[in-house]
């Protein structure tokens, strides 16, 4: 019973006393920050108009999730430099590659089946339909039925996952390239024997690094975490959920059935890791990951979260930041909704087979969606590609989803940054590298914001 009970707080974020911090700024950002939708015009303490402190905030919340994502692609690259030249021989590489391709593949069609189980019973876009103009929706129902699939786009996805130049694709900050060159070269590394001890040296030392200045920057999560949900809640204020009520319950309904049930069946299912242990292990990466919306930003929480309370270093800098870029299952459930919301609102019908087409790019649109803030309701651009369609002709129906976007996104990002961990768990668990007895001991858990 009382484990229940525990992991009943740990979900809520209530009930661990050393995250309080970050859980009341969460709730005071949204207080606040509905306090500033329903009063535009508002002077506090006699001097500061409402909108400076609105651009305060907003400069404060960005400074700080910059500096959070200025330590990940140095963090990202040395993760799996160190992580695969550690796990050394190529027969262990390929036994963890598989394991993390099987359980990120797993949980992502679990999630894409959720979303589409769910959004076609309950049907969230009925209740928008008064809403786009007539025309609209003709245009685009025409548009659907002529459109026959080109597989020219998914092809370029391919490519541009391939960099030409690292060192452009690093400026760039585009991860997918970044982490294909640091895999093959990482590969090349363990490869070639003692002569790679100096490079080596040099990304353990830079992991380290970027791991203090992380500890650095989570004394600030408390005030960089309200400032970002106060700005997030006042552009739109809460009333907003009432007229797309529907779609926000199912998409939240769908959350917590990735998290309260998958997750925990996973765990069940395919390791001995205990599941409340194991979320009251990783709260301050959830928490951060829902105050940021950004798994990329969150990934080195994770990382300490995971290695802090149990997990190998092996096991966490390679299948962490592979799991923050790559594994967004908490996205894909998002997406799968979204399309069916915006085709029940224009009318549109889908046949059981374009729903699994979709399903498929879903899961290839959510794997190349980058670990920040919005990403994921961008790349439903290439989803409505596959059905012939863009989202500027959808754009009443999108105005729905941009409106309470951050907030289903913070959501989202928490369930992608919770499949990253347990997935990483799980193969730890297959794998003999966890220390169950540094997992199990919460009492002596060391703090980690
Ligand atoms: N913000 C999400 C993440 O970082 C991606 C998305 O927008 O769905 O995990």
């Amino acid at each position: 019973m009382k484990l229940h009970v525990q992991t009943l707080f740990v979900a809520i974020g209530l009930g661990i006393k050393r995250n309080w911090h970050i859980f009341l700024a969460i709730i005071a950002g949204i207080i606040f920050g509905n306090y500033i939708f329903e009063h535009p015009q508002a002077v506090i303490f006699g001097k500061f108009s409402i909108q400076s402190i609105v651009s305060l905030l907003n400069v404060i919340g960005q400074a700080f999730i910059r500096v959070i994502q200025m330590v990940v692609i140095p963090l990202v690259c040395s993760a799996i430099v160190v992580g695969i030249s550690s796990i050394g021989d190529s027969k262990q590489i390929g036994k963890f590659g598989k394991r993390m391709l099987l359980y990120y593949g797993i949980i992502t069609i679990l999630a894409v089946v959720i979303g589409a189980g769910l959004a076609l019973s309950f049907q969230p876009g009925l209740g928008v339909q008064n809403f786009i103009s007539e025309s609209a929706a003709n245009t685009i129902q025409a548009q659907v039925s002529g459109y026959i699939a080109t597989q020219n786009d998914i092809g370029s996805i391919f490519l541009n996952m391939i960099p030409q130049n690292p060192l452009e694709s690093l400026a760039k900050g585009e991860m997918i390239p970044i982490i294909f060159f640091a895999l093959i070269f990482s590969l090349a590394l363990s490869k070639i024997g003692e002569i790679n001890r100096p490079i080596v040296s040099i990304f353990e030392s830079i992991f380290a690094a970027t791991m203090k200045i992380t500890d650095w920057i989570m004394i600030f999560a408390a005030p960089g975490i309200f400032a970002l949900t106060t700005t997030a809640v006042s552009s739109f204020g809460l009333s907003i959920f009432s007229t797309i009520s529907k779609f926000f319950a199912i998409v939240f309904v769908g959350f917590c059935i990735q998290f309260f049930i998958v997750y925990p069946l996973i765990l069940k299912i395919f390791s001995k890791v205990p599941v409340s242990t194991f979320y009251t292990a990783i709260i301050e990466a959830l928490l951060v990951a829902f105050g940021t919306a950004s798994s990329s930003a969150t990934l080195p929480l994770t990382i300490a979260c995971c290695e802090k309370r149990g997990i190998s270093h092996k096991v966490c800098s390679f299948v962490l930041p592979l799991g923050a870029t790559l594994n967004m299952d908490g996205t894909a459930l998002f997406q799968m909704v979204c399309i069916i919301f915006l085709t029940q609102a224009y009318g549109v019908t889908l046949e059981p087979v374009q729903i699994i087409c979709i399903g498929f790019l879903i899961i290839i649109a959510s794997s190349t969606c980058a670990g920040i803030p919005g990403a994921g309701l961008i790349t439903i651009a290439l989803v409505l590609n596959g059905i012939g369609l863009t989202p500027q002709q959808l754009l009443e129906g999108f105005a729905f989803l941009f409106a309470i976007d951050r907030v289903v996104d913070m959501l989202r990002t928490t369930v992608n940054v919770a499949s990253d961990a347990v997935v990483a768990a799980v193969i730890a668990d297959n794998e003999n590298e966890i220390d169950y007895d540094l997992l199990n001991d919460t009492e002596q858990y060391k703090e980690i914001i």
